[in-house]
């Protein structure tokens, strides 16, 4: 399995400084939407998606005056999940699986451009975003980026483990949700076999890198505090946080834990590679 890390919506909210970057309050800062695609045998599978082509062509309508004003995202369609695996050399029929890490409008804008593809999604998580029974919970998760009726398959805990962690295979032995509530009711991190170890994509259980630094962890002020603004339940997040501070410091020779929005650790990953031009095409899966 090939696993490529790609940014699908870079934001820049004001406060650079705030967001653990370089520049005064004034300057915007950099935030990512780290996603992956995951070449299996069978097709291809992403892991979150960003904002996707209908999010570029109407931002108002997608995603919300507060989340434009907030966040100032790039929106460029150069940067979608659909656009970069076009210039992997795959297509769009290519994708057949989706895992999103949870469903908040800045990690499932993409899911209108693989309308066929299977969503694989924890099940508190798909109900709340049914749901939406709070006022924080009908503006993060936007019903008009659900509209097309996404293939959702719903995965519930089954008594499988982890390094400590519940999980939730979804995709034979390779692919599997672990959930990390707290961010949102049913938020998980997505684990992808590669190779020897584990990619451990945390989603938005943390936003910076400094979090996750065993000893001593810190974080970016505005991004902590960012994070306690738009939590669930923070006292959630702020354990399953530890928890993910521990699983780095005890088995970071097993696992390489990273974040959505954290543009450095993004950059430590080598840059998506074309697949040599040779046409192979996937059997279509029964
Ligand atoms: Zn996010």
């Amino acid at each position: 399995m090939r696993v490529h890390h790609i940014d699908c919506g870079t934001m820049c909210p004001l406060g650079a400084r705030l967001l653990g970057g370089r520049g005064g309050w004034l300057e915007r800062g950099r935030l990512v939407c780290h996603c992956l695609v995951v070449e299996t045998k069978d097709g291809l599978t992403l892991v979150d998606t960003g904002l996707g082509t209908a999010d570029i062509d109407q931002p108002r309508r997608r995603l919300g005056g507060v989340f434009l004003a907030v966040t100032g995202p790039r929106l460029l369609r150069d940067q979608t999940a659909l656009a970069q695996i076009e210039r992997l050399g795959y297509r769009r029929d290519d994708v057949r699986d989706i895992v999103p890490t949870h469903l908040d409008l800045d990690h499932v804008g993409g899911l209108s451009d693989f309308p066929e593809a299977r969503v694989h999604v924890f099940e508190p998580e798909l109900r709340a975003a049914t749901e939406r029974a709070t006022r924080r919970e009908r503006s993060r998760y936007r019903a008009a980026q659900m509209r097309h009726g996404p293939r959702w398959v719903p995965h519930r805990v089954e008594g499988d483990t982890w390094m400590g962690f519940e999980r939730v295979r979804v995709l034979g032995d390779d692919v599997a949700l672990v959930p990390l509530a707290g961010h949102t009711r049913g938020h998980c991190a997505v684990a992808v076999r590669d190779g020897a170890r584990w990619l451990v994509h945390a989603g938005d259980a943390y936003f910076f890198r400094g979090e996750m630094r065993p000893e001593a962890p810190w974080g970016a002020p505005g991004l902590s505090l960012l994070q306690r603004l738009i939590a669930f339940d923070d006292e959630a997040r702020r354990r399953n946080q530890d928890r993910l501070r521990s699983l780095v410091r005890d088995h970071g020779d097993e696992v390489r834990v990273f974040c959505a929005h954290d543009p450095v650790e993004l950059e430590a990953f080598p840059a998506p590679e074309p697949r040599p031009a040779v046409t192979t095409t996937f059997v279509a899966s029964a």
